[in-house]
C-alpha cells in the first residue's frame, strides 16, 4: 500500500469524528434555526457515540480492501480523472443510497436499518450511529460499482477520497436538525438540485418518505418526497421549528390546487 493510500485511509477513519464535534458545538452555542425543537430521548446520545466507534471505520477499511486487493483499479491521479471520479462516485452514491434506503424500509430488511431509526429526532451523532451491516452494505455497495467501472478505465483515489470527505460533512449537517439555508431554499436553483438539512429530520421523524441522499431528485421521480418538505424548509429557516414528530405543515395556496 503506498503511503498516499495510508493517509487517505487514516484520514477517512477520523474524519467524522471532527465534523460531528464542531456542528454539535455549533448546535449548542450558537443560535441556529431548529427544525424540531423537542427534547431528546434518554440515552439517544449514549447509544449514538457507541454505535459510531463500530460503524465510522467502515468506509476506510473497505476503501484500502478494495485498492490493495486490486479490486479498484487506480492510476496516477490528474485533474480531469479527480473530478469525473469525483461525479461518478456522487452520481452512482445517490442511486445505491436511494436503492438500499427504500429496500430497508421492507419489513423484511428493516432489522439492517432499525437501529438508525432508533432516532426519532436528529442530532450530529445520528449521523454516525448505524448497525455495522448498514454501514457494510452502504459502502461495499459503492465501492462494488466503482470496482466494476474501473475494470474499464481505472478511477482516482482521491476522487472517491474528496467525495467520502463531502459525505461526511453533508451526511452530519443533514442530521444537525437546523436549518443552514434561507426561507424559500427550495424555490431557489440550488434548492432544485440539494437537500438541505430539514429534509432528512422530516424522514427520521416521520419515519417514511423524504430517502434521498444529498439530493431530491429520486425522491420527486418515484413519489416519495413529503409534500410540506418545502414548508418546513421554510418554517425553520424562519425561526417557528415544529414542535410535534408528526406535525404537518399547511402547503401553501399554488401547491395544494395542483
Ligand atoms: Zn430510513
Ligand atoms: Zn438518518
Amino acid at each position: 500500500m503506498t503511503t498516499s493510500m495510508a493517509i487517505y485511509g487514516c484520514i477517512l477513519g477520523i474524519i467524522n469524528y471532527p465534523f460531528v464535534l464542531v456542528i454539535d458545538w455549533v448546535a449548542n452555542n450558537r443560535p441556529v434555526k431548529v427544525v424540531y425543537k423537542i427534547q431528546e430521548k434518554k440515552g439517544q446520545r449514549a447509544r449514538e457515540i457507541r454505535n459510531s466507534i463500530i460503524t465510522t471505520p467502515v468506509h476506510a477499511m473497505l476503501f484500502l480492501g478494495f485498492i490493495s486487493s486490486g479490486l479498484l483499479h487506480i492510476e496516477d491521479e490528474s485533474l480531469g480523472l479527480i473530478l469525473a471520479t469525483f461525479l461518478l462516485t456522487f452520481i452512482w452514491t445517490e442511486a445505491w443510497h436511494y436503492a438500499s434506503h427504500v429496500a430497508m424500509h421492507a419489513k423484511r430488511l428493516h432489522f439492517i436499518h432499525r437501529e438508525h431509526h432508533l432516532s426519532l429526532l436528529t442530532g450530529p451523532w445520528t449521523s454516525v450511529s448505524f448497525s455495522f451491516l448498514e454501514k457494510f452494505i452502504f459502502s461495499i455497495g459503492i465501492l462494488a460499482m466503482l470496482s466494476m467501472l474501473s475494470q474499464i478505465r481505472p478511477l482516482s483515489a482521491f476522487g472517491i477520497f474528496a467525495y467520502y470527505i463531502l459525505y461526511f460533512l453533508t451526511n452530519t449537517l443533514g442530521h444537525a436538525n437546523f436549518e443552514i439555508r434561507r426561507e424559500g431554499y427550495y424555490d431557489s436553483l440550488m434548492g432544485k438540485v440539494f437537500n438541505s438539512p430539514s429534509y432528512h429530520a422530516m424522514h427520521h421523524a416521520r419515519y417514511i418518505k423524504n430517502y434521498g441522499l444529498l439530493t431530491p431528485w429520486l425522491d420527486r421521480i418515484f413519489g416519495t418526497e413529503w409534500d410540506d418538505a418545502a414548508e418546513v424548509q421554510s418554517r425553520a429557516a424562519r425561526g417557528e421549528p415544529l414542535t410535534g414528530l408528526s406535525e404537518r405543515c399547511a402547503l401553501r395556496m399554488t401547491k395544494a390546487f395542483q
